[in-house]
């Protein structure tokens, strides 16, 4: 299926591995020209040469912490007038909210709220005068099932669906969507890190500590991150124009409700 993107620009926040690469590894398979961004800018600039060599577009890495304004101004200055736009940043740690101070909250408002809106904000006037624009928010299944260990999270996250929710009524018109992609549970680094000191807690090996989790889900194992990046390269194709506001669960069934 053609998506329709070839020439077309995006930025992909966070996305020197995990599902950030992925998406920016699919939209490049559509001929989307890339900014992509990390911190590391070692990492970052391996996976630029990585997906310019498997699809031949465009790629340009800036290194910056995209929750800081700084970080992105530096994205925005590679792209000014992006035609896809994938926010994502890396995820808050668990722990018990009567450890979280001020800080603490600020800090996962900063990564996984308001990052998110200022640059939605700083992109989707132009995308709507150009009459194309398409915003994916990687965002969390705990969006719908919230997680208890991850109330910084949970809270964060529900901000930023909840403002999207209402803008994106406004932007369809002009033909730019906003939709959120909830990841379950994906084998990223973020993953086996939290995997594994679970499985140090357990007194577990690693891979008895992955199979356990493979069973839990109704699918048998966990996500191969280039399923999500798909997904969301198909949200962002010329043809899903009509598919706005949602907030699409990728996590092999797991949320065990009817809809
Ligand atoms: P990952 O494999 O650890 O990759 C995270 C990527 O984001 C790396 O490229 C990292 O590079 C970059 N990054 C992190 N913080 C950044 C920042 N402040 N500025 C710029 N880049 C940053 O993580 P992942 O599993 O892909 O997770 C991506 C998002 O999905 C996270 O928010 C996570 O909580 C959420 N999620 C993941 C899963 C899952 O199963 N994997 C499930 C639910 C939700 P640097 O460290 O070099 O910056």
């Amino acid at each position: 299926m053609d998506l329709g993107l070839k020439g077309r620009k995006a930025i992909v926040c966070a996305s020197s591995k995990g599902l950030g690469r992925a998406c920016a590894m699919a939209l490049a398979h559509e001929g989307v020209d890339l900014v992509i961004n990390a911190r590391s800018a070692d990492t970052l600039s391996r996976t630029a040469d990585e997906i310019q060599a498997a699809t031949g577009v465009s790629v340009t890495p800036v290194a910056a912490d995209v929750t800081t304004e700084e970080g992105r101004a530096a994205l925005l200055e590679a792209c000014p007038s992006p035609d896809i736009l994938v926010n994502n940043a890396g995820g808050p740690p668990p722990g018990d909210f009567r450890d979280w101070d001020r800080d603490d909250w600020i800090k996962a408002l900063d990564a996984n709220m308001l990052t998110g809106i200022f640059l939605i904000k700083a992109v989707v006037d132009g995308m709507m005068e150009r009459r194309f624009g398409r915003i994916v928010n990687i965002t969390s299944s705990a969006v719908k099932a919230p997680i208890a260990v991850l109330g910084l999270s949970n809270g964060a996250r529900a901000g930023l669906t909840g403002f999207v929710a209402g803008i994106a009524r406004e932007t369809v018109r002009h033909n730019v969507t906003i939709n959120g992609l909830l990841p379950g549970p994906f084998d990223t680094d973020r993953l086996r890190n939290t995997i594994a000191a679970r499985a140090e807690k357990d007194g577990i090996t690693m891979d008895d500590a992955m199979a356990r989790m493979a069973e839990t889900n109704p699918a048998g194992r966990v996500g191969d991150p280039d399923e999500f990046g798909q997904a969301c390269a198909f949200l962002c194709g010329d043809k899903s124009g009509f598919i706005n506001g949602q907030n699409l669960l990728v996590d092999g069934g797991s949320f065990p409700g009817t809809l």
